[in-house]
């Protein structure tokens, strides 16, 4: 990916209840990803170059200050981009909560983050198992996910797993071992899976996608799964 180093953010969502639980939030939507998710929905974001610079989501911020509890980090592949550390820092700076959405592939950035106290909530994407990894994502970074998850499951950070399933791609077999692999890696809690949505824009060219797994099934005694959207 080539990164529009001076524009990286693509567009602004200026007000959300629904991204940051229990909270107020804009969200910053970066572009550029360096995955290739067959069900990817923002094709455009991920394909397309940012048009608006850290200077403007900053003056964007400072009308917020107060009004807004929260600034999510989401895209694209936030974590991608040069000097996010910097503008995580401003947006503390100016009191907001800072939430993060990640596919897992930038842990040395993400290690930083967590030590400098900069995250308030991660929701990390768990895209596969390693031995469909590739053919879901289109890239070869389960192993920098791996280490994204142990950095958090180290951490006082608050955060969450979050897995879309298309059924063509994640069956019942495939969603119980993946809770399987959460609990062999001591990951407690919940555990969101999202529905592939039919009828929108993707990445990939894949089929009509049915509601196929029982939550109360998938659940253990360790990891609650909870169905979204
Ligand atoms: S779904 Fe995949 S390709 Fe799309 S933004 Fe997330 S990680 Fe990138």
């Amino acid at each position: 990916m080539k990164e529009n180093v001076s524009t990286p953010i693509y567009s602004i969502t200026p007000f959300t209840l629904l991204d940051y639980a229990h909270k107020s939030a804009c969200i910053l939507w970066f572009a550029g990803c360096n995955m290739r998710c067959l069900y990817c929905y923002n094709p455009e974001i991920v394909r397309g170059k940012g048009s608006i610079s850290f200077e403007k989501a900053i003056a964007f911020l400072q009308t917020r200050k107060n009004l807004l509890d929260a600034v999510v980090f989401s895209g694209g592949e936030c974590l991608l981009h040069k000097n996010i550390l910097e503008l995580i820092v401003e947006v503390k700076k100016m009191g907001f909560l800072v939430k993060i959405d990640t596919n897992g592939s930038k842990p040395t950035i993400l290690k930083e983050l967590i030590e400098k106290q900069l995250l308030d909530y991660v929701a990390l994407d768990f895209k596969a198992l390693p031995y469909h990894f590739e053919k879901i994502t289109q890239s070869e970074l389960f192993e920098p996910f791996e280490k994204s998850l142990h950095l958090l499951l180290k951490s006082q950070v608050k955060f969450e797993v979050r897995t879309t399933v298309h059924s063509d791609l994640i069956d019942e077999k495939v969603a119980r071992m993946m809770v399987c692999y959460l609990e062999k890696n001591n990951y407690t809690g919940n555990y969101y899976i999202q529905y592939f949505k039919n009828d929108v824009e993707t990445l990939g060219d894949l089929g009509y996608s049915s509601r196929n797994l029982n939550p109360e099934t998938l659940s253990t005694t360790t990891i609650k799964v909870h169905f979204r959207g």
